[in-house]
């Protein structure tokens, strides 16, 4: 497909303009603006399986899945009918239901270090709470944190954090008090020793650490071997709490979360996204006498009117189901696999240093010879070259996650002809690239 082909999205156009009259930016969270790939964004209007369809009725190859919600793609038909058997008994009640009981046992099982686990709405409440929990149980009030790590957007996290703050490049939010970020503390995801500083410096001040064990929000970055073990045994040693941050990493690779694959327990687990099927859920569990803390029981505060809501959870237990039932994930990760070794080959055969790192069925490429196992190293990333891919990959009908520096995601939906594909068009265009 030539220039002259690209695609065009007249009612995308139309929309974009009119959203930006009424809505900040024109959407409901920074990254969708296509800010960083310098084009304007699609409106979506409908998916089905591993493609979605824009307003102009052009139909694209998904790779952004939701951010990771969507491991069964969209609009899995069990996943479809639960929610409408769900939402033709009521949509909320703001009471408690059997069916939470029963995520929260399913989701329990599979995590073990799960004893006790509360829903909420959103990763960003989940990871929230955790950190008020790590607080009032240890009676200390630092966290810390790993720069290039996302936790959500409250106002703690906010501190040199990542996601669509590091395409902007603006080290914190505007609006958060000093005094809020004061006693959070950033280290340096996969170095020892800024942990080990870290701990010197702080260690028995220490409430928590909080840590995606696998980094997905400055492109995926897996831990180094010994990093998360260190991280276990200083927390241990300092009385401080371990929280992974499982909200993209629960469920991705196995019927569990990544905590099992690696054998470390932490005390605090958050998850979201692939628990809820696709809709708003979040959920923050761990040991017994940390969740016991929670109001009722104990003196943390939290709530939500739509926490556990009747239809997510339907959402979330259909997903949960399919997975366990079907076990997709020896499935995705090769497909994965097959992605990332063609795309090597393509860099290859063209002369060109790039990086891919992959974990299970998600990965991201970087304009940068590698290896790229920090955030630093992410940074010194090309931005050019990754916005021309995305944009003529746009163009072609493949929808790559709209920032150099997120996952792809890939979901039991995509096939070996999606991945073939995929693989053709990056080929021409890596051409196009190399030869301009
Ligand atoms: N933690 C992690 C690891 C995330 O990736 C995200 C969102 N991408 C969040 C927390 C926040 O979740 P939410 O967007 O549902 O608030």
């Amino acid at each position: 497909m030539s220039i002259s082909e690209k695609k065009s999205s007249p009612k995308s156009e139309t929309l974009f303009a009119k959203a930006k009259t009424i809505i900040p930016g024109g959407v409901n969270s920074p990254v969708r603006a296509f800010g960083s790939v310098g084009t304007d964004p699609r409106f979506i209007a409908r998916g089905s399986g591993s493609r979605i369809w824009d307003e102009d009725g052009q139909d694209y190859l998904d790779y952004v899945c939701s951010w990771g919600a969507l491991i069964l793609g969209h609009a899995h038909p069990a996943v479809v009918e639960a929610v409408q058997k769900a939402a033709a008994l009521g949509l909320t009640f703001g009471a408690a239901t059997a069916r939470e009981v029963e995520l929260a046992e399913l989701i329990c099982k599979a995590i073990p270090s799960l004893r006790k686990l509360r829903l909420v709405s959103s990763g960003t409440e989940a990871t929230m709470t955790a950190i008020r929990l790590a607080r009032a149980f240890t009676k200390r009030s630092k966290i810390l944190k790993f720069e290039g790590c996302y936790h959500g957007h409250a106002d703690p996290f906010l501190v040199k954090a990542g996601s669509g703050l590091l395409t902007f490049g603006n080290p914190s939010s505007a609006g958060v008090p000093a005094s809020v970020t004061a006693d959070t503390i950033v280290a340096s995801y996969n170095d020892a020793s800024s942990v080990e500083e870290a701990f010197q410096k702080f260690g028995p001040e220490l409430a928590c650490v909080i840590v995606e064990p696998v980094a997905a929000n400055m492109g995926v970055v897996t831990p180094n071997p010994g990093f998360l073990e260190l991280l276990r045994k200083r927390c241990s040693e300092n009385k401080a709490l371990l929280i992974f941050d499982e909200v993209i990493t629960g469920f991705r690779f196995h019927f569990g979360g990544y905590q099992s694959l690696c054998g470390i327990v932490p005390d605090l687990t958050t998850l979201g996204k692939i628990i809820g099927g696709g809709l708003p859920i979040g959920a923050v569990g761990g040991r017994s006498d940390i969740m016991e803390q929670l109001a009722p029981l104990g003196p943390v505060y939290q709530a939500g009117t739509l926490s556990g809501n009747p239809v997510a959870t339907a959402a979330g237990l259909a997903t949960l189901n399919v997975l366990q039932s079907e076990n997709p994930y020896p499935k995705i990760e090769r497909l994965t696999m097959t992605l990332v070794k063609g795309i090597k080959k393509i860099a290859d055969d063209a002369g060109k240093k790039i990086s891919i790192n992959q974990a299970g069925s998600m990965c991201s490429l970087f304009f940068n010879p590698g290896p790229v196992d920090s955030f630093e190293r992410v940074m010194t990333s090309d931005r050019e070259p990754f916005k021309k891919l995305f944009n003529q990959l746009l163009d072609r009908g493949i929808y790559l996650p709209p920032s150099p520096f997120e996952a792809w995601f890939v979901s039991a939906a995509h096939t070996d002809r999606d991945l073939s594909f995929t693989l053709e068009e990056i080929e021409n265009v890596f051409r196009g690239i190399t030869a301009g």
